[in-house]
């Protein structure tokens, strides 16, 4: 999200996520998804296209289609806050609120909602589009309102896709930081967070270094920070209520193939809706992705491809694991894999030539996700209006960035909350807070 404008844009540009030579592409079509029987769908990000196809796949609901349809182009005036909650100037704050006013509508009747009421308080008549919908967006408690915005902003062609994906927009990040003088210790794992008269000191690594800080910013699990590093101690109401009961994001397994030869596809995913699959031991309720990365040419020789198949494993399978049985476990996932892939590509097994299974148990190793969550809370009915606060209840000189502070998550609330962090530091400190 912020590919092309706005607050997470600037914040993208500020971070040199984005400069002049990054290469951005909008896909037409977002996934095609094919049912068990063979019936097909598909998902455009232009919603003018996308609703002219829908009336046509289900005439009878041209009506309903329409009114879902013009939600999702309202909710396109909703504006991220540039600046954090008690630092927003009075002026800029009612601007935007004024701007936002169709956009708040659609927070008064679906903020509370899941996408489940929202479809059945449509009422759509055909079978195979409300088959589609429940599939896709009503097994869980998901809002209404995040499955409405998320498609205002493939229509402002706000959220494309990076050439090079994460590993290279990680390093543009990194190397900007560095220019402005940052100092970046990696392979260091924080075990505490020293607090002295309940003030953030610094931080105690894995071997015992310990670092002392003026301020901490925990940009890490927001699990781990609360209950680990800072053993608990500082939670309200909120924030336990959260960590208890806020349904988490269920983890994927992604299994990447890399092919020796050419394979196009003029669609980056497909959604297989293949129920009940044993995929190693995890059985498929939503089905599995196929991604052909064919649209990226730095992702594979001349010549050759790359397919990424995805499918969500629920951490109980995880939890537990011995090393033999995760050893195991990855070369069944493999097989399995390797065998949907030639149902998908006859004759394809032969080309594989790397295949790379990542688990859930390879997000925390990584990154120390909790329960491999890697978006976080689900953005659900009960929880997308109530952001977490980036400050800790009792705790000075500490604040906390991240996905764990939105529900939904993802990389634009992450980034945004970073700056925010350094926005309430610079107002501790009376300094003005500028980006360049
Ligand atoms: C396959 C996949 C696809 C995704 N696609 C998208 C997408 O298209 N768009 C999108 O917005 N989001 C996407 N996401 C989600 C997105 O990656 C996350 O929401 C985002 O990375 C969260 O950022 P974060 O900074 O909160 O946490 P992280 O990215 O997990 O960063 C936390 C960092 O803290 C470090 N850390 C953790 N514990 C400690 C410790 N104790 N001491 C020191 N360091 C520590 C970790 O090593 C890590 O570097 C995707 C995720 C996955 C797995």
């Amino acid at each position: 999200m912020g590919t092309r404008k706005g607050p997470f844009n600037d914040i993208w540009k500020d971070t040199n996520v984005l400069n002049d030579t990054v290469e951005i592409i909008d896909h037409e079509v977002h996934t095609k998804i094919f049912a068990e029987d063979g019936r097909e769908f598909i998902i455009y990000t232009d919603l003018n296209r996308w609703e002219e196809y829908l009336c046509k796949f289900a005439p009878e609901d041209s009506v309903k289609i329409k009114k879902m349809c013009s939600d999702m182009k309202k909710s396109a005036f909703l504006q991220p806050f540039s600046d954090p909650a008690g630092l927003r100037k009075i002026g800029s704050s009612v601007t935007l609120m004024l701007k936002m006013m169709p956009v708040m509508v659609l927070f008064m009747k679906y903020g509370r909602k899941s996408c489940d009421e929202y479809f059945s308080k449509l009422g759509f008549k055909n079978e195979s589009l409300n088959y589609f919908f429940n599939s896709i967006y009503g097994s869980h408690d998901f809002s209404a309102l995040a499955f409405i915005m998320m498609f205002a902003w493939f229509n402002q062609k706000n959220a494309g896709y990076l050439i090079g994906g994460s590993l290279p927009m990680a390093k543009r990040m990194t190397s900007r930081y560095l220019d402005l003088g940052g100092k970046l210790r990696t392979r260091s794992r924080v075990t505490k967070i020293i607090v002295e008269n309940n003030m953030a000191k610094g931080v105690i690594l894995s071997d015992g270094t310990e670092i002392k800080a003026d301020y901490v910013i925990s940009a890490a699990d927001g699990h781990s920070t609360i209950f680990e590093m800072l053993g608990g101690k500082y939670v309200n109401k909120k924030i336990s209520n959260a960590y208890e009961k806020w349904e988490l994001f269920t983890p994927i397994v992604q299994v990447s193939f890399g092919i020796n030869k050419k394979i196009d596809s003029e669609i980056p995913v497909e959604m297989w809706l293949i129920r009940d699959q044993m995929i190693g031991r995890t059985k498929t309720k939503n089905g599995y992705s196929i991604m052909n990365y064919g649209f990226d040419h730095t992702m594979s020789p001349e010549g050759k491809s790359v397919i990424v198949m995805r499918f969500d494993s629920p951490w109980e399978l995880w939890k537990d694991i011995d090393d033999k049985e995760y050893k195991r476990e990855k070369e069944q996932i493999e097989k399995d894999s390797k065998t949907i892939l030639e149902k998908h590509y006859p004759g394809i097994s032969d080309s594989v030539e790397v295949c790379d299974v990542a688990t859930p148990i390879t997000d925390v190793s990584y990154t120390g996700v909790w329960k491999g969550s890697y978006e976080g809370f689900m953005p659900s009915s009960k929880n997308l209006m109530d952001n977490l606060h980036s400050t800790i209840p009792g705790l000075k000189k500490f604040y906390m960035a991240g996905q764990w502070l939105f529900p939904g998550g993802g990389l634009p609330p992450a980034g945004q909350s970073g700056k925010w962090a350094i926005q309430y530091i610079c107002k501790e400190e009376r300094t003005g807070f500028k980006t360049k």
